[in-house]
């Protein structure tokens, strides 16, 4: 089994990579190659949660597990909140095959996925990035973002506003003016808003949306956890990575619960990447990815990762 350390992801794994393996992904679940086992979610007290997510991938053959969780108390420690591991096993003999470090591949795997929604649902058009919460997320949204749109400029909101200047180092970077706004008038200017945040109540509400903006959802996949107003995604095309989560944990939970909307209501991305669903029909039509995070998304970018090791010569080889 090899054994690929946290440290050595950023060198092994691109956004481009990410990018690629995500579709291939999404494009291997629409076409019933690859499937995600339920997920199991648990409260350890104190904030802390901790679960699994896993599936299993024909296509590619893959089957593994992220285990992983998040732990608040983290941050005074020095490390993120968010702690995770991807363990890959062989699909014919079920031997373990790789134990990869699975925080940035995390981050990786996510913002790959919001920056595919934007690349087929946003309007080719599309000049300003709305962003909607500064956290370690929040980065990587950006940093995806910007590859698949030619923004001018992004507008963000966050509860805590402190964070945000960090965010706004990020658009510096990439060379985008960035500015702080209220919600009302980062609705009013974004044509992409990317919601990140662990909010559990909505901050950014139907009014606040204009038409034709492409909304990518992506801090909510937990059970209770809320970023958007249901009304929105009654108002909105809905897009996610799986019906099945989108309607339990993730932001389409509340829309669903209150009525607004059912799961004949939401397509998988995937569904457009193999031209299965046309995707946006007009210019001012919202669109909304509900990105609630899958197993073998994980599965997908640290299979990439053993890949790139082996291929160089990386990461360290253990009997098990
Ligand atoms: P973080 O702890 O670094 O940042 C949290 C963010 O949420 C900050 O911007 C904070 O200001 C904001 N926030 C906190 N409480 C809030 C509230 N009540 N209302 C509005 N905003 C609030 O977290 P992170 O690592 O950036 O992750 C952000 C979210 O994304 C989390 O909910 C996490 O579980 C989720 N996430 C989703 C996926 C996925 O695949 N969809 C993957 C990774 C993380």
């Amino acid at each position: 089994m090899l054994i690929v350390p946290e440290r050595l992801i950023a060198e092994l794994v691109s956004p481009a990579d990410a990018f690629a393996a995500i579709e291939a992904c999404f494009a291997a679940m629409a076409r019933g190659e690859a499937y995600n086992f339920p997920v199991v979610r648990e409260a350890l007290g104190e904030g802390r949660q901790y679960g699994f997510k896993s599936g299993l991938d024909r296509a590619g053959s893959r089957l593994g597990v992220k285990a992983g969780g998040y732990f608040p108390a983290n941050l005074a420690r020095g490390i993120i909140n968010h702690q995770s591991s991807v363990f890959l096993f062989d699909p014919e003999t079920g031997r373990p095959l790789a134990m990869v470090g699975g925080n940035l591949l995390t981050a990786l795997r996510t913002a790959a996925a919001s920056a595919i929604s934007i690349d087929r649902l946003a309007r080719k058009d599309a000049r300003v990035l709305g962003m909607v919460g500064a956290g370690h997320q929040a980065g990587f949204q950006l940093r995806a973002a910007a590859r698949v749109r030619k923004f001018k400029r992004v507008v963000a909101w966050n509860l805590h506003p402190e964070m945000l200047p960090k965010l706004g180092a990020i658009a510096a970077e990439l060379g985008l003016p960035f500015e702080p706004v209220s919600l009302a008038e980062l609705g009013t200017h974004a044509d992409v808003i990317i919601t990140i945040t662990s909010s559990d109540k909505a901050s950014l509400m139907d009014a606040h949306v204009k038409p034709g903006t492409h909304l990518a959802c992506m801090g909510t996949d937990t059970v209770g956890k809320q970023e958007v107003e249901p009304a929105l995604l009654a108002r909105a095309t809905m897009f996610t990575d799986e019906v099945a989560q989108a309607i339990s944990i993730g932001e389409a939970q509340h829309a669903v619960m209150a009525g607004l909307i059912s799961a004949a209501d939401i397509a998988p991305l995937g569904d457009v990447l193999i031209g299965r669903h046309p995707g946006r029909t007009s210019d001012t039509e919202i669109t909304v990815f509900d990105g609630t995070g899958v197993g073998l998304q994980d599965l997908a970018v640290a299979g990439v990762a053993v890949l790139r090791a082996k291929e160089r010569g990386l990461g360290i080889t253990v009997d098990v």
